[in-house]
């Protein structure tokens, strides 16, 4: 079925929507995968990012420090250079209409569809206790956190390229049975490279606690880097070392990619030792972060100012969000509110 609607809302024109889950940690591989291109974006794209306290409710651990979490996602965001005059940034909670999208999106997904997604798989395996309605239901909340503003570009890596066919799936159902609603999500892929935790094997995660925070200080900064596995075969200063293994030299093309050719050389021949690489990493990461970290600290010592810049997001998140949940409404064929 597929009713006219009264007031279809315009498709924009290059529009793109990001959700960012809150942490009390945001890393350098959330800013160097996620943070740096969403406000690259800004310069070319009608810009909504959003920071998604809903879906971190699935796993049901911090929900006591999920407010103060949101706050510092939200500094972080800021003070990384997202424009709040220019792009609206607010919290998912706050915009209810994406509830509902979500609740109206789910009656045309197929069960199926959800019960094979390798993530819904992943996350019953880790938490067999609890394996919620959250948890299946989450693409369709993306889906909702998308399409809730038509959004057309989602900025994302390759590796997550299958989850954005599936919103777009849902798009395509939707429209098909209630009309030409939605845009096809298009991705907008960025070059987020594979950064790699201290421990040089797996993805660099806070729940790995293999990471490097964004806001810490230069001195924590150095000891977390300090930490970091090097090349394994690497047993004494005067060893020779192999860069092409070694994490912390991938780290240092982000950070001081003129200096690479020099550690490599250096590396080889034993001429500094992984201490001092990773005084150097640790200088740059430093470097990189001082002004951001000063905007943090400004920030944080104004929570109201914050509230306000995340009130207003959510305001003129709301302006279009209801516009297109009555629209939805009506193609579904609702009846008129009161
Ligand atoms: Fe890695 Fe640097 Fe040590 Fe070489 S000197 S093994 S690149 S940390």
């Amino acid at each position: 079925m597929s009713l006219t609607p009264t007031h279809p809302v315009p498709i924009p024109h290059g529009r793109v929507f990001a959700g960012i889950r809150a942490t009390s940690d945001q890393h350098i591989g959330n800013y160097l995968g996620a943070i740096n291109n969403f406000v690259d974006l800004q310069e070319r794209f009608d810009c909504i990012y959003s920071v998604v306290d809903l879906h971190s409710l699935t796993t049901l651990t911090d929900t006591d420090a999920l407010a103060d979490n949101v706050h510092e996602t939200a500094l972080i965001l800021l003070a990384a250079g997202i424009d709040p005059a220019r792009t609206i940034l607010y919290v998912q909670s706050h915009v209810p209409e994406i509830s509902e999208l979500h609740l109206l999106l789910s009656m045309v997904v197929p069960n199926g569809w959800l019960m094979r997604v390798p993530t819904f798989k992943e996350k019953a395996r880790e938490q067999p206790d609890n394996v919620n309605y959250g948890l299946v239901g989450y693409p369709v909340l993306q889906t909702a956190d998308i399409v809730m503003y038509k959004a057309t570009h989602v900025p994302i890596g390759k590796d997550q390229l299958p989850h954005l066919e599936l919103a777009r799936e849902i798009v395509r159902r939707f429209n098909q049975h209630f009309g030409q609603t939605f845009p096809e999500p298009q991705p907008e892929l960025t070059n987020a490279p594979l950064i790699l935790g201290l421990d040089g094997q797996r993805k660099m995660s806070k729940s790995l606690d293999n990471h490097i925070p964004i806001a810490a200080s230069d001195q924590d900064t150095a000891k977390r880097i300090r930490s970091a596995v090097t090349d394994p075969q690497r047993a004494r200063r005067t060893d020779p070392g192999r860069p092409d293994v070694c994490n912390v030299y991938s780290l240092h093309e982000f950070f001081d990619p003129e200096k690479r050719p020099w550690i490599y050389e250096q590396c080889t021949t034993a001429g500094i030792g992984c201490v001092d690489c990773k005084g150097l990493l640790s200088d740059a990461v430093n470097d990189r972060f001082r002004s951001l970290r000063a905007r943090r600290d400004e920030l944080a010592a104004k929570p109201d100012d914050v509230r306000a810049i995340l009130a207003d997001g959510a305001d003129r998140a709301q302006a279009i969000a209801k516009d297109v949940l009555l629209e939805v409404q009506q193609r579904m064929g609702l009846p008129p509110q009161r």
